[in-house]
């Protein structure tokens, strides 16, 4: 049974609100976490916890459980000046831009003649996320794995 300081196995597909496929498993391993250790979402993890191996399972888990809701503060228009090393700035680009407190990754969402908007949010931030899968796999993690907090 899946619970805390269990390595678990799981394959999965998750879409989004629009039923656009995001990420899957499909002709990969199977994902290994460790259960209890944050590895995965909030909204996933507490929702498998008790499953056993060989359950499915359905899981539509809101922003504020998957990867925070979208915080408009955190999109911003810059000068296309600001991206002169770059030939061509398009929709869909990432960067790595330094702030305050150091590093952070920001996706270009709208290209004017004049102004590049650029959003720091995570990609998937605002959005329900619904996660189908299955149980492959569920063993103890050994000691070391604890210590470390993922799975080896
Ligand atoms: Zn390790």
């Amino acid at each position: 049974m899946i619970e805390n300081n269990k390595v678990v196995a799981i394959d999965y597909s998750v879409t989004d609100e629009t039923n656009q496929l995001i990420d899957s498993s499909d002709g990969r391993e199977p994902l290994k976490y460790l259960h209890g250790a944050g590895n995965i979402i909030p909204g996933l993890e507490q929702a498998l916890t008790g499953k056993q191996v060989g359950d499915e399972f359905t899981v539509t888990v809101e922003p504020a459980q998957a990867y925070g809701e979208h915080n408009p503060a955190n999109v911003q228009q810059v000068p296309v000046d600001a991206f002169s090393g770059v030939e061509q700035v398009e929709v869909g680009m990432s960067f790595t831009a330094q702030g305050e407190n150091g590093q952070f990754q920001v996706t270009v969402t709208e290209v004017t003649d004049d102004t590049v908007t650029v959003d720091a949010n995570h990609p998937l931030a605002g959005k329900t996320l619904t996660f189908k899968g299955i149980i492959r796999d569920i063993r103890d993690a050994s000691e070391e794995e604890l210590a470390h907090g993922h799975v080896h």
